[in-house]
């Protein structure tokens, strides 16, 4: 590798253990490549010298925040170079006026809906990771999470960006103003682009007004069918919950061997809502349990203030470490029309039957986007490689019915063979031609999402 430029040599990184700690994300399998560097950026001008240099040199750069990723996105290459923004965290500004924040890429998630909420503001997108991951991370995966059901994805509240582009030039994208029409959308072509055409380094976000604290309501069945007839009908409801979650029977036992969180063990399935509608939320909690009843749910409770609405939320919180804690696998993230869910929740039964791979289905049911998690035993031959054909069937299941290879968490490295059978050659070609105007020379993670 050439040498780096003096200037960054004290944001590089030497002792093996540390390197070791920015080579992988959270995604299965994924492992550090032999030869590879990490320059931790602190500023502008550390980001623009990287990538002039990398450009020169022609040096793979994987842009990089806090690795939560589930798709490979931030693994280091070989030979690469390893640019992590979490230290350009600063929240430059929250705007009550105009409704909006300005950061770096680099403050957690939690942080910067903090300090929305200082502001008596709302930054709604809420991954289940947002304790730990970056803004940056979320605008290039396009984040969701636990609130889109009622607010929508990252994309929906990212106003304007700043970005460098491989050679170091440094663009503005969108606007701050409340509405702005001039020239292409290109704010809206770089969130969800997995660090494939430019660094992000500045973010502008929307704020919207705050909400109450919410309450919930969580809902046990004896059948999938019931739960799902449940998201449908709380789908339909005029003022929609700003949450809702689906865990199968075999999550709800993971959870509960971890903690006693209070679920039933032995229903199929339960349904946890909330509402957050200013000076509604006991009202709507009630009617939302009263809907779940008629849907067939076995048993319901309502929250009756924020303190009981977390504790009944804490199972899924929690989700994540109990399913680690039950063992090696492989998250799902398709997407599905809502009305497809039984038909998905269905196919996931079959292939688990058929394969004998187990899969449990958890996730945010009111989207149609579950992470179904397919379990796989690394001391049995053959085990993976069920588990990985598991997966790939259920990738096909969900295009079949209209769906998407990924709903959140993104393409990386784990789902690029697929991208083509959703999107198509031609939409390839495009997505290619439109990355060479960006990074003509193709040093942006190359190897992922539209290779
Ligand atoms: C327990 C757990 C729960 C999760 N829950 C959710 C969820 O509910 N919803 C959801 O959507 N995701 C979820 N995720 C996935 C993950 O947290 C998100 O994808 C998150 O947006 C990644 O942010 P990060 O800062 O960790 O980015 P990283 O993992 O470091 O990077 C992710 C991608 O973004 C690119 N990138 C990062 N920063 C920049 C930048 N400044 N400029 C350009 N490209 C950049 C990287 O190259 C990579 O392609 C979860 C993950 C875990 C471990």
């Amino acid at each position: 590798m050439t040498t780096f430029p003096s200037s960054l040599a004290s944001r590089t990184v030497s002792d093996p253990d540390v390197l070791a700690r920015y080579a992988v994300d959270e995604s299965l399998g994924a492992t550090a490549p032999e030869h590879f560097e990490v320059v931790r950026a602190r500023d502008l001008d550390d980001v623009v010298e990287v990538l002039r240099w990398a450009q020169e040199t022609r040096t793979p750069v994987v842009p990089q925040g806090a690795r939560s990723g589930l798709a490979g996105g931030s693994v280091a290459l070989e030979g690469g170079v390893v640019l992590n923004l979490e230290g350009l965290d600063s929240i430059v500004e929250v705007d009550p006026l105009e409704s909006l924040a300005v950061c770096g890429p680099g403050p957690v998630t939690a942080d910067l809906k903090a300090a929305a909420a200082e502001a008596g503001l709302f930054y709604p997108p809420d991954p289940a990771s947002s304790g730990f991951c970056t803004i940056g991370g979320n605008v290039a995966t396009n984040a969701g999470g636990l609130c889109c059901v009622k607010y929508g994805v990252t994309a929906d509240y990212v106003k304007a960006l700043q970005v460098v582009l491989p050679g170091g030039e440094v663009i503005r994208t969108g606007h701050r103003t409340a509405k702005g029409v001039a020239g292409l959308d290109l704010t809206g072509l770089f969130v969800g682009s997995e660090g494939t055409l430019g660094v992000v380094t500045e973010v502008t976000v929307r704020l919207v007004p705050a909400p109450d604290p919410a309450l919930t309501a969580l809902a046990t069945f004896d059948s999938l069918d019931a739960a799902s007839r449940g998201i449908v009908a709380l789908r339909l409801e005029r003022h929609r919950p700003s949450l809702l979650e689906l865990l199968d029977g075999p999550t709800i036992a993971a959870v509960q061997a971890i903690a006693d969180f209070g679920f039933p063990v032995d229903c199929a399935a339960a349904l946890i809502v909330q509402s957050d509608r200013p000076g509604h939320t006991a009202q709507d909690a009630h009617r939302y349990a009263a809907l779940l009843t008629e849907a067939g749910a076995t048993d319901v409770a309502v929250a009756d203030d924020p303190q009981e609405s977390e504790a009944l939320l804490a199972g899924r919180r929690a989700l994540h470490h109990a399913l680690v804690a039950k063992g090696p696998h492989f998250i799902e993230d398709v997407c599905v029309p809502v009305g497809q869910l039984t038909a998905l929740i269905a196919a996931g039964g079959d292939i688990s039957a058929r394969t004998g791979v187990e899969i449990t289905m958890s996730g945010h049911g009111g989207d149609g986007n579950l992470h179904p998690s397919l379990f796989f035993d690394p001391r049995e031959p053959g085990s993976r490689e069920r588990a990985e054909a598991a997966f790939a069937e259920l990738v096909a299941v969900a295009l079949a019915m209209g769906g998407t290879i990924t709903g959140e968490h993104g393409v990386g490295s784990l789902k690029s063979r697929w991208l083509p059978d959703e999107v198509g050659a031609a939409s390839i070609a495009r997505q290619r031609a439109l990355k060479a105007v960006f990074d003509p020379q193709g040093i942006l993670n190359p190897g992922r999402v539209y290779w």
